[in-house]
C-alpha cells in the first residue's frame, strides 16, 4: 500500500538495567545464543538516556507520530532504581513533540515492587506488565532465584498491589510464557483469578536449531493443544480480559490487522536500546544465535531513521513477500504471517537464515484452523475470505493502535465521557486512518490523478499544517470509504479537489488541475466557487489563490465560503452545506443556508454550547475538542427531531435545526457520543464483529445487530445525564418543565440500565468490551439509587408501555 509517510519505528523498548534478581531458565537474554550481555554496563547512564530521549523526539516530530511506546525493560529494570527512572520518563517527556503523546511501560518480573515503585507509577503514568507463568506450580518450572526459591509469592504481592483501587489503572496486564507441560486449565485459572486487564501468552523462544520440546506423550502439536484449551476457557467465561494472541487470530480471520508481532502480516516498528546506547533489533532475536540482534549502530551516530533503514529491520516490515515460499503458498499466512520472525531461524540451509517457516508451523496451523472452528490438526486449512470493511482498515505505523489509547483513555471513554486530551487521541487516531483509506483508495484506483497524489505528498513534508487541516477535514474520508466500497462514480475529483485546497492553504504557489462537476469547484475546507464544468486549474498563493476555469475566466473569490460560527471560548465549529461529500448522514442534508437560516442557526448553536457547559460538563470539554463541524439535515416529518453522526466522516454531526436550543444541545451531545464510539470501535474489538444476533433495544420495536444496541446504549448515556442534570436542577420545584426533566430521567435511565446488561449478557462481548460495558454501567448505578416522585416513574411506566405499544 503507498503512504504519504515512510514507515517510522513507533515502538521503543530501552534497557534500564542489563541484569536480573531471578535466574529463569527459560529468558532469551541470559539463557539463550546471544551472550552480549555480558559485556554491557548495568544500568543505563543518564547521558546515554538523554540522547535516546532526543532521538525518538526528533524521529516523532519528523514523522509527525501521534503517539510513541516505550517500554522500560531490562534485565530487570526495577534494579535501575526509582530515582534513574523517574528521570527517565521525564527526559522521555520532555523530548517529544507536542501533539505526540507518550505510551510509557514498564515490563517487570514483580519481585521488587514496592508501594513506593507504584507512587512513583501513577506520578509519572507509567504502565506497568508482570511476568507470570500461572499458578505456583508452572511459576516455579522456571521463574526462580538463582538459589532455587520460588518467586511467586513475591510477584502475587506485585499483582495485589496494582490491583489495588488507586494503582489499578497503571496494571497493563500479564505476560504468560507457555509450558506444555504446565497444566492449561490451572494456568488460566490462576491468571483470571487475578483480575488482570489482559493476558499475553507467549511462545517459548525456539528455532530449527534448537527446537521446543514436544513430549512425545502430548500429541503432534502441543502448543496449538494448550493453546486451544486456553482459548475454550476463555470463551466460556466471556472474554474477561484480552489476550492479544487469541484476539489477533479473531480479526486476520476476518480481515483485520493482527494485534501482536508474533501473529500477521502487519510491519514491525519496534527497536531496541541496550544499556551501553547501542541500536539492536527485536530481543527475541537473542534466541536465533549470537549476535543475531545486532544493528552496528548507536544512539550517538545514528538516527531512528537510519535505524529503521537497515536491513534486518526492513525485512520484518516486507509482509508477505519477505515470508519464506511455504509460508506464502500456505492458507492461513494471513492470521499466521509465518509466526514470530526469530522462530524461522535455522543455520544448516547453507549459511543460515530466516527464510523459512516457523519452528512452530504445524502448531500454528492447528491453532488457527482451531480457533476458526475447522478444529481439525491435518484438515485443510481455513481461507480468510471476508475484506475488511473499509472503516476499519488497518492502521499504518504511526498511527495509534489500541494499545496506544490509554488503558484509562479507554476507562474513561467507557464511562461515557472523553477529556479534550483523550478526544485529541481520538482525532489523531482517524487522521491517521484517513491518511491509510485515502492511500488505499488512491493505489485501488490504478493511481490516477498522479499530479495531485504528488502534491498531496509534497506538501505533506513541505506544509504538514495545511495537508493536516485539509485531511481531517470530516467528509475527507467519506471519499476514500466511498471508493473502497466500490462506489466508482463518485471519481477521483474529490481528490484533486483536497489537493488544491492544501495548496492554496499552503500558498506555495503550487497549481493543480480539479475536474469540476454541476457548476461548482469545492475546495474542502474553504469553500466553493461557481465555475463551468470541465477542469478548473488552482494555484495557492501566499495571500489568497487563483481559479482559472475550463473558460478561461480567473477567480480569487470563493462565492460560496465555509461559514464558521464563533462559540463561548474562543472555539469554532464549521457550519458545512456545501461539500459535495456531506450526504452521507443517514438522512438528506439541507441545501445552501439562507442569511436568515444562517442567523438562526448561529443564535442556536451559541445557546446550545452555553446549556452543554452547564448541563453536560463532563461531555463538552470533548465536544470542543472533537466537533469540527455540524451539516444541517432537512428537517423530518412533523414534531420529530432528526440528527445523525455518519461513521465515515469523524467529527461532524448532521442535525435538523430543532425547535428550541435545549433540544439542539441534546442533539449534540447525543450525535457526539457516536462519533467518539465510533473512533473507538476503529482502534479496538469491543465485540464479535461475526456475531449475527440481533438485539431489542429497550427504547426501539426493532431488533438490531450489536453494535446498534451498543452505539444507541452509549448515546443515551448522555441524554440521561442531561435529564439528570436538569432534574437536580429543578430540586422539587413544580412545573411543567421540572415534570417533563424528572419522568425523563426516570424512563431514560431505566432504559439505558437495562440496555447496559443487555450488552453484558449478550455473550458477543470481547474482555475489552466487557470492560467497557462495566464502565457504562458504573455511570447508570448511582443515578438508579437517585429518589423521584412516584408520579415520574409512572409516568416512565406509561411511556414505556406506549413505546411498546402495550
Ligand atoms: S502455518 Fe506454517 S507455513 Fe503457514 S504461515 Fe505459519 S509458519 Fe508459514
Amino acid at each position: 500500500m503507498t503512504t504519504l509517510i515512510p514507515l517510522p519505528l513507533t515502538q521503543f523498548v530501552v534497557k534500564m538495567h542489563s541484569r536480573c534478581d531471578l535466574a529463569c531458565d527459560h529468558c532469551y537474554v541470559y539463557e539463550h545464543a546471544d551472550s552480549s550481555w555480558r559485556s554491557r554496563p548495568k544500568v543505563i547512564a543518564d547521558g546515554i538516556m538523554a540522547k535516546a530521549a532526543e532521538r525518538i523526539g526528533e524521529h516523532a516530530a519528523a514523522h509527525r507520530l501521534p503517539a510513541v511506546r516505550v517500554v522500560l525493560h531490562g534485565g530487570e529494570p526495577l534494579l535501575a532504581g526509582p530515582d534513574r527512572l523517574r528521570r527517565a520518563a521525564g527526559t522521555l517527556r520532555a523530548a517529544l513533540p507536542p501533539g505526540c503523546a507518550l505510551d510509557l511501560r514498564i515490563h517487570t518480573n514483580g519481585v521488587l515492587l514496592s508501594r513506593d515503585f507504584c507512587s512513583l507509577f501513577a506520578e509519572q503514568d507509567i504502565k506497568v506488565g508482570i511476568s507470570l507463568d500461572g499458578d505456583r506450580a508452572a511459576n516455579d518450572r522456571h521463574r526462580r532465584f538463582a538459589d532455587g526459591r520460588s518467586s511467586h509469592p513475591q510477584v502475587l504481592r506485585a499483582v495485589a498491589l496494582l490491583n489495588e483501587p488507586e494503582y489499578r489503572h497503571l496494571f497493563a496486564g500479564l505476560l504468560c510464557t507457555m509450558d506444555v507441560e504446565n497444566d492449561p486449565v490451572a494456568v488460566y485459572r490462576a491468571l483470571a483469578e487475578l483480575r488482570p486487564p489482559a493476558v499475553d501468552f507467549l511462545l517459548p523462544h525456539a528455532t530449527w536449531d534448537e527446537p521446543p520440546k514436544r513430549p512425545a506423550a502430548l500429541g503432534a502439536t502441543p502448543y496449538a493443544d494448550w493453546l486451544l484449551t486456553v482459548h475454550g476457557l476463555w470463551e466460556a467465561d466471556g472474554r474477561p480480559f484480552a489476550v492479544r494472541t487469541f484476539e489477533s487470530v479473531h480479526r486476520t480471520l476476518r480481515g483485520f490487522s493482527s494485534l501482536t508481532e508474533s501473529l500477521g502480516l502487519e510491519p514491525s516498528d519496534l527497536a531496541v536500546l541496550e544499556t551501553d546506547g547501542t541500536f539492536e533489533q527485536a530481543d527475541s532475536l537473542k534466541t536465533a544465535y549470537d549476535g543475531a540482534p545486532v544493528t552496528g549502530m548507536n544512539v550517538f551516530a545514528h538516527s531512528l531513521d537510519d535505524l529503521a533503514r537497515h536491513p534486518g529491520i526492513a525485512a520484518r516490515q516486507s509482509g508477505l513477500p519477505g515470508l519464506s515460499e511455504a509460508c506464502r503458498a500456505c492458507s492461513v499466512v494471513r492470521s499466521c504471517g509465518g509466526g514470530l520472525y526469530a522462530h524461522r531461524y535455522r543455520s544448516d540451509d547453507g549459511g543460515g537464515s530466516f527464510d523459512h517457516p516457523s519452528v512452530y508451523c504445524g502448531d500454528l496451523m492447528t491453532f488457527i484452523n482451531g480457533i476458526a472452528g475447522n478444529g481439525s490438526s491435518t484438515g485443510v486449512p481455513v481461507q480468510a475470505t471476508e475484506a475488511p470493511r473499509p472503516g476499519a482498515e488497518p492502521l499504518p505505523p504511526g498511527a495509534l493502535t489500541p494499545s496506544q489509547l490509554d488503558p484509562s483513555q479507554l476507562d474513561e471513554l467507557a464511562r461515557g465521557y472523553g477529556s479534550a486530551e483523550t478526544v485529541a487521541a481520538l482525532g489523531r487516531s482517524q487522521l491517521a486512518l484517513t491518511r491509510a483509506m485515502l492511500a488505499a483508495a488512491w493505489d485501488a484506483s490504478g493511481q490516477g490523478r498522479a499530479e495531485a497524489w504528488a502534491l498531496l505528498a509534497e506538501l505533506d513534508a513541505a506544509a504538514p499544517a495545511a495537508v493536516d487541516t485539509v485531511l481531517a477535514h470530516p467528509y475527507a474520508r467519506a471519499w476514500a470509504a466511498r471508493r473502497l466500497a466500490g462506489d466508482l462514480p463518485v471519481g477521483l475529483g474529490p481528490l484533486a479537489a483536497l489537493a488544491a485546497a492544501a495548496a492554496v492553504r499552503a500558498g506555495r504557489g503550487d497549481a493543480v488541475p480539479v475536474p469540476v462537476r454541476g457548476g461548482w469547484l469545492h475546495l474542502p475546507t474553504l469553500g466553493r466557487i461557481a465555475v463551468p464544468d470541465g477542469e478548473a486549474v488552482v494555484t495557492g498563493r501566499a495571500h489568497g489563490f487563483e481559479v482559472r476555469a475550463s473558460d478561461g475566466t480567473v477567480r480569487t473569490v470563493l462565492d460560496e465560503p465555509l461559514r464558521r460560527v464563533r462559540l463561548a471560548g474562543g472555539w469554532t465549529v464549521a457550519l458545512e452545506d456545501a461539500d459535495p461529500l456531506r450526504d452521507c448522514h443517514d438522512h438528506p442534508v439541507a441545501e445552501r443556508l439562507t442569511e436568515g437560516e444562517l442567523l438562526d442557526w448561529t443564535g442556536a448553536l451559541r445557546e446550545a454550547w452555553e446549556l452543554l457547559g452547564r448541563d453536560l460538563p463532563g461531555y463538552a470539554e470533548g465536544i470542543r475538542a472533537g466537533l469540527a463541524t455540524v451539516t444541517p439535515l432537512r428537517p423530518g416529518p412533523t414534531g420529530r427531531d432528526v440528527s445523525s453522526a455518519a461513521r465515515q466522516a469523524y467529527g461532524a454531526v448532521g442535525i435538523a435545526r430543532p425547535a428550541t436550543a435545549p433540544t439542539l444541545a441534546l442533539l449534540l451531545a447525543h450525535e457526539f457520543q457516536h462519533v467518539k464510539l465510533g473512533a473507538v470501535l476503529d482502534l479496538t474489538d469491543l465485540y464479535d464483529r461475526a456475531d449475527t444476533t440481533l438485539y431489542l433495544a429497550p427504547w426501539r420495536p426493532d431488533p438490531r445487530p450489536l453494535e446498534g444496541l451498543l452505539q444507541g446504549t452509549y448515546a443515551h448515556l448522555a441524554v440521561t445525564e442531561y435529564w439528570g442534570t436538569r432534574t437536580r436542577a429543578y430540586d422539587g420545584l413544580p412545573g411543567e418543565a421540572a415534570d417533563r426533566a424528572r419522568e425523563q430521567f426516570a424512563l431514560w435511565r431505566r432504559y439505558t440500565a437495562e440496555a447496559v446488561e443487555r450488552l453484558a449478557s449478550s455473550g458477543a462481548l470481547t474482555g475489552t468490551g466487557s470492560r467497557f460495558a462495566d464502565g457504562m454501567r458504573a455511570t447508570v448505578a448511582p443515578w438508579l439509587a437517585l429518589p423521584l416522585p412516584a408520579a415520574a416513574e409512572q409516568a416512565a411506566d406509561r411511556a414505556r408501555r406506549e413505546r411498546a405499544g402495550i
